[in-house]
């Protein structure tokens, strides 16, 4: 038999691998809580900055945004946020074409971008 923290846990990784983009903590609240009756903000908080400590999630952070989480060790990939419902979707690979042009002696070492629009749901 499962403890309760054992099945709390459980029910937040399900969470991200069911859904398979980022989520913020109230996203994982809402998940978890169809599994795991009467788990709370705290808990959600407290398990996903273990899950952050033990690198089976990272954080994602968006300009303006509050922070999401995603399941750690993907290749380099981008988000896309939609602007109606707010979710944050994972844009596998780089579309980033060519090589912008920096200034001469400059280095680009790594880029970050996020779309902004709006989801095949809310469209
Ligand atoms: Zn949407
Ligand atoms: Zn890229």
């Amino acid at each position: 038999m499962q403890s309760r923290n054992t099945r709390q846990k459980e029910a937040i990784r399900t969470a991200f691998m069911t859904e398979g983009r980022p989520l913020s903590p109230e996203e994982t609240l809402s998940y978890a809580q169809e599994q795991v009756e009467g788990i709370s903000i705290a808990t959600i908080y407290r398990n996903i900055s273990s899950l952050v400590e033990e690198r089976w999630l990272t954080p994602v952070s968006i300009p303006g945004e509050s922070a999401r989480y995603e399941i750690a060790g993907k290749g380099h990939h981008h988000h896309f946020r939609c602007n109606q419902c707010g979710k944050v979707f994972e844009m596998p690979g780089c579309s980033l074409n060519g090589k912008p042009k920096l200034p001469r002696g400059f280095r680009a070492t790594s880029h970050e971008f996020f779309i902004f629009g709006v989801c095949s749901e809310c469209k």
